[in-house]
């Protein structure tokens, strides 16, 4: 008997299937087994083509999936975030397709879904290059115009050996060997078959949208020790228009690099010579953190925050009682005096604990609020490493707030309330996540647990949503996290606050209570900007490199037209200078023109420039760095506008 007659035999047998819309138990089905598609059609949903993939009982499944059972069912759109995956994973094997066609002799290994796009892992005689790229799209354009079906097989797993082996495809071969499972499931297009779980699209003209990228070696399954793989990236939408913005926010993002216009703006510098991850700052640079230390030194004052400042290597001994030696060694560095080793702090806790403990603390003298712009070293990996955002040495907007369990509530709150309203200020939305105990971790469940429930109160308090990130604490406590959202909708962590019971344990930290006796404090590690260098990376892309006044190392640039005017501009300089302005003069015997463009490179936001006739009578005309200029105006009311725009710390464009 053919296989046919028993598939139709056992359709027959399970006659009355029904098939359930998941949420709505009204929406049902009863009869015979069909394809998820056909449900789907027959539930009447709306939007059935922009349908790729069906969930079932909450399983995602193809289309073609046969419902011969009693289930739940949901559709897949498209532009859902998990309808994209799959449009995504679908065009790395169209991708793969294509490369086997045009590439003779390469071996396939991987193509998962990534943020936005995909990729594939190919080993092949050379790497692939860049200029690969348009002919593999426009082959990858065919195949998606002859609208193949993405057909699945189940096999055996000695089959799917005997195929792949067949095929010279070692790779899969290695994976499938490596599978705990007796069956395997088999995706072809056209001639091309491919190991994978699915789901997938239900065929090739699903793909509306999609770019390939660039290319780059990846070690197969990133083992240094094993093959390098040709590993080629792409990108792909479930419409043109979100390509489109897509690949122009790419283009807005690498204009904004903050590495290339550090550099264009006199900022920073990195040097081999140096070492990985250390930043050289530059004149202007140097201006910059200096304007935001004392921006945070003065918000801190205002809130209560007293300065404090420790040393930057402490005994190891140290290290060991606080659990960093233990939890976190991995990411220091350690050095060696006198016989005695010594660890140079990846964080600022210890000094301001041992602040805490050098005086009897009453609880009326609670909350006590350490701050320090504290340097601190962390080893990371050096693949990891990029410009200011990932770094070795960097300085932190640290503060400890120890306080009565009773004023927790109320201290993390208040930190909440710093932190939106220094976002505000750099013009920054932001999200909250919170995330909770990882595996490597020191203290109680009990401590996690009120530790925990405090930060979230906190937030449910204050009103704010946030996302829960399980396991992701640090290992003395939990935190939440603050994620800013650039002028690009792009998230970079700088934020957090952590809840932290167990380092006062550790370390017998006590306050006498109103009833004298002794208590523990509870402790909040807190950062509002994070790492300055970090931070400092993401406003230069944020702003595009255009600071606003108040922050801008130099506000105004005073361009002379000739030699004549020179003793005019030094005039209007020094009077800008006293009136505290951060002035710089071009004075040189160069064109206008020139002085002006270096200006508008260097994203000074006002230009005087001194001619015959500002000289005659000391007025200016200020030039905006967009190119605009205002009406002539007096030194004393362009002081004026400067400093209202100071205070106001916005900017003209
Ligand atoms: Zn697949
Ligand atoms: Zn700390």
């Amino acid at each position: 008997m053919s296989d046919a007659f028993f598939f139709f035999l056992e359709v027959r047998i399970m006659a009355s299937v029904s098939v359930q819309l998941a949420g709505k138990p009204s929406e049902s089905l009863q009869g015979e087994a069909l394809s998820g598609f056909e449900a789907l059609n027959r539930l009447k949903v709306k939007g059935v083509d922009r349908i790729v993939a069906i969930k079932v009982n909450g399983e995602k499944k193809d289309l073609s999936f046969l419902l011969d059972f009693d289930a739940e069912v949901e559709p897949i759109y498209i532009q859902s975030e998990e309808g994209l995956e799959i449009l995504r994973h679908s065009t790395s094997h169209i991708m793969a397709l294509a490369v086997k066609e045009l590439f003779p002799g390469v071996k396939v290994t991987i193509g998962p879904a990534i943020e936005n796009g995909f990729y594939y892992d190919f080993d092949y005689e050379r790497p692939f290059r860049e200029e690969d790229l348009p002919m593999i799209e426009e082959r990858m354009g065919a195949i998606i115009e002859a609208d193949l079906p993405f057909l699945r097989k189940e096999v055996s797993k000695d089959e799917a050996l005997a195929f792949f082996g067949e095929g010279g495809e070692d790779y899969k071969v290695e994976i499938i060997k490596d599978l705990d499972a007796d069956k395997v499931s088999l995706y072809s297009q056209g001639e091309f078959t491919d190991l994978c779980r699915g789901p997938h699209i239900p065929t090739t003209s699903v793909v509306k949208a999609f770019r390939l990228t660039k290319v780059a070696g990846a070690y197969w399954r990133g083992d240094e020790n094993r093959a390098m793989l040709s590993r080629i990236y792409g990108v792909a939408f479930a419409d043109r228009k979100s390509l489109k913005q897509y690949l122009h926010k790419l283009e807005e993002a690498k204009k904004r690099d903050h590495v290339k216009l550090g550099h264009q703006l006199g900022f920073f510098s990195t040097h081999e010579e140096i070492g990985a991850g250390m930043i050289v700052w530059h004149p202007k640079g140097a201006m910059l953190r200096h304007i935001l230390e004392d921006f945070e030194i003065k918000e801190h004052l205002k809130r209560g925050y007293e300065l404090v400042k420790g040393p930057e290597i402490l005994k190891t001994d140290l290290w060991m009682r606080s659990g960093h030696f233990d939890n976190y060694r991995e990411n220091m560095y350690f050095t060696e005096i006198d016989g005695q080793s010594y660890g140079i702090k990846p964080m600022n806790c210890l000094s301001h604990m041992l602040i805490y403990r050098s005086s009897l603390r009453s609880y009326r003298e609670l909350p006590k609020r350490y701050f320090e712009l504290g340097v601190v070293h962390r080893h990371e990996r050096s693949g990891v490493l990029h410009g200011l955002l990932r770094v070795r040495e960097f300085t932190q907007d640290d503060a400890h707030i120890l306080c009565t369990p009773d004023q927790l509530d109320e201290e993390i709150k208040g930190v909440l309330t710093f932190v939106r309203d220094v976002m505000t200020i750099f013009q920054f939305e932001y999200e909250l996540e919170i995330s909770t105990r990882p595996e490597k971790s020191i203290g109680s469940d009990e401590d996690w647990e009120r530790a925990t429930q405090a930060l979230i109160n906190a937030m449910e308090d204050s009103g704010l949503s946030y996302k829960l990130n399980e396991g992701d604490g640090a290992f003395y406590g939990p935190k939440i996290d603050v994620k800013l959202k650039d002028a690009l909708d792009r998230t970079w962590q700088c934020a957090t606050i952590q809840c932290d019971f167990t380092l006062p344990e550790r370390f017998d930290l006590t306050y006498i209570d109103r009833d004298g006796t002794k208590q523990r404090p509870v402790m909040i590690h807190r950062v509002i900007l994070g790492a300055l260098e970090r931070f400092i990376g993401v406003l230069i892309e944020h702003y595009a490199g255009a600071l606003p006044t108040w922050l801008s190392p130099v506000q105004v640039a005073v361009l002379t037209v000739t030699d004549r005017n020179i003793p005019s501009g030094q005039r209007v300089l020094k009077n800008l200078l006293d009136a505290g302005m951060r002035v710089e003069g071009d004075f040189r015997n160069e064109k206008l023109g020139l002085k002006v463009r270096e200006a508008q490179l260097n994203k000074t936001p006002y230009m005087l420039i001194i001619g015959d006739k500002e000289s005659e009578k000391g007025d200016v005309t200020p030039r905006l760095r967009n190119g605009k200029n205002l009406p002539l105006m007096s030194q004393e009311a362009f002081i004026e506008l400067i400093n209202q725009e100071i205070q106001q710390r916005r900017s003209l464009p």
